[in-house]
């Protein structure tokens, strides 16, 4: 690749690469992105397709170590730490545990709404704007619950959350039942958020991507960086050098090793989940559900079924653990009547990039001008992508930001 110069290069091309790239290019950029593997076949690939501005509470609620503890212990619960002697992981954990407080609660409540709810309407902006078939729906979500205790413990949550307009509907019984027929005649209870929508994210991805490269966006798979020099404008890739005035780091779970090569900290540990995508079943749940004692997601698409879920802080090991797997399958038959399709078409591991405050960071980096991160967006990256895509793109520019970018600071991560 003699002489290759881009305006900016953004190294991933997961959900947060590609929408950095779509709004840099309309912003009259050019843009080269770099992906160590295939372009879209990280943990924006097989992730259980939510779009959920009702999703603001971060992890980090008081009561959760308690409770993440108790899991721990059971060889087929949604939560696991690998014992091992990772330090960053070690005080990552510290940090996070450190949060588990109200204000602290509340403070990135704010923060995720911000972006949850701008990204919501700039979904239904990029569809108005470009023809993408990726099995859109609007219907929201069910919050669902097998056991009234929890049903009933959700009212104070959803109390909180109607004072940031997003409450729930709740339905019981043979409401519950007409509402969603597909649930098991003893399941208690579901909130239904109507805010939220799905899509199925490879089909977002392979549409986007195809989208960028018409544009003129250069896509580079397989392509290792071996070193960067950013005060040079330089990017030495293992096939040639590329020469580029800015950097976009949107690596995902991986970012910590990318600051690593730059010489500094990007505190993102990988927090591992699994899917298992099928044929429809003959009665399928017809909107998306969380099973909410399960920790676990059943998305219908229209062409695909999906069940997701678990946390695992055990490093990239992507082997599937059949205990996992099986675990998914045996919850989702405690709520569902029909849980599975006959055919899998796929068993799948991604790694969800985590923070210990459940907020992305989307800025400058601290050691370079010209170095942006746009990484750590936990659970709902795909929920986030388009207002981080937009937000990167006000910072490098130098606009007023959309939203409040100081939710988003790197500071706040040390
Ligand atoms: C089971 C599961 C279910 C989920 N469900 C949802 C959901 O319903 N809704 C939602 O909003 N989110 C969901 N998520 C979270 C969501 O998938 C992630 O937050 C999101 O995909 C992160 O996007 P990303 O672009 O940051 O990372 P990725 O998609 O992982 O992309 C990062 C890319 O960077 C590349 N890369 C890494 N290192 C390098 C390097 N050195 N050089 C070049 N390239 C590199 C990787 O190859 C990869 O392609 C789920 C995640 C999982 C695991």
């Amino acid at each position: 690749m003699p002489n290759e110069k881009y305006d900016i290069t953004i190294i991933g091309a997961g959900v947060i690469g590609v929408a950095c790239a779509w709004y840099l290019n309309k912003a009259g950029y050019s843009v080269c992105i770099i992906d160590k593997g295939q372009a879209g076949r990280g943990a924006s690939h097989a992730n259980c397709g939510l779009i959920s501005p009702s999703h603001a509470l971060p992890l980090t609620m008081p009561g959760v170590v308690a409770k993440g503890m108790k899991w721990m212990l059971k060889a087929d619960s949604p939560f696991y730490v690998k014992p091992d002697l990772n330090f960053k992981k070690f005080r990552w954990l510290l940090k996070f545990a450190g949060r588990c407080n109200e204000k602290d609660m509340m403070q990135a409540m704010i923060g995720r709404k911000e972006i949850l709810d701008s990204s919501r309407k700039l979904y239904d902006e990029l569809f108005a704007a470009e023809e993408i078939d990726c099995e859109w729906e609007e219907q929201g979500i069910l919050f669902v619950y097998k056991d009234s205790k929890g049903m009933h413990e959700y009212e104070a949550t959803n109390k909180l959350l109607n004072d940031y307009d997003l409450g729930a509907t709740p339905y019981s019984g043979k409401e519950l039942h007409d509402f969603e027929p597909a649930l098991r005649d003893d399941v208690y209870g579901g909130w239904h958020y109507t805010m939220d929508a799905h899509l199925k994210p490879d089909l977002l991805m392979s549409e986007w991507l195809r989208i960028l490269r018409d544009k003129g966006v250069v896509i580079k798979e397989n392509t290792e960086i071996e070193s960067m020099r950013p005060e040079a404008g330089k990017v030495q890739c293992a096939d040639g050098e590329i020469r580029t005035n800015t950097i976009v780091i949107a690596t995902g779970a991986w970012s910590s090793d990318i600051g690593k090569m730059l010489g500094f900290k990007i505190p993102i540990q990988p927090g591992k989940g699994y899917s298992i995508t099928m044929s429809p079943p003959k009665n399928p749940v017809r909107i998306p559900c969380i099973l909410q004692e399960a920790k676990m997601v059943v998305t219908p698409f229209q062409s695909a079924y999906r069940l997701g879920g678990t946390m695992e802080f055990s490093g990239f090991d992507d082997s599937l653990n059949p205990k996992r797997l099986d675990a998914i399958r045996k919850n989702a038959a405690e709520y569902i009547k029909d849980p599975e399709g006959d055919l899998v078409t796929e068993q799948w591991c991604g790694w969800r990039p985590m923070t210990w405050d459940g907020l992305p960071i989307i800025d400058q980096s601290p050691a370079y001008d010209n170095v942006f991160i746009a990484a750590g967006h936990n659970m709902l990256g795909l929920s986030m992508a388009p207002a981080t895509g937009k937000l990167i793109t006000e910072i490098i520019k130098g606009d007023e930001p959309h939203i409040d970018a100081r939710h988003f600071k790197y500071q706040n991560k040390m």
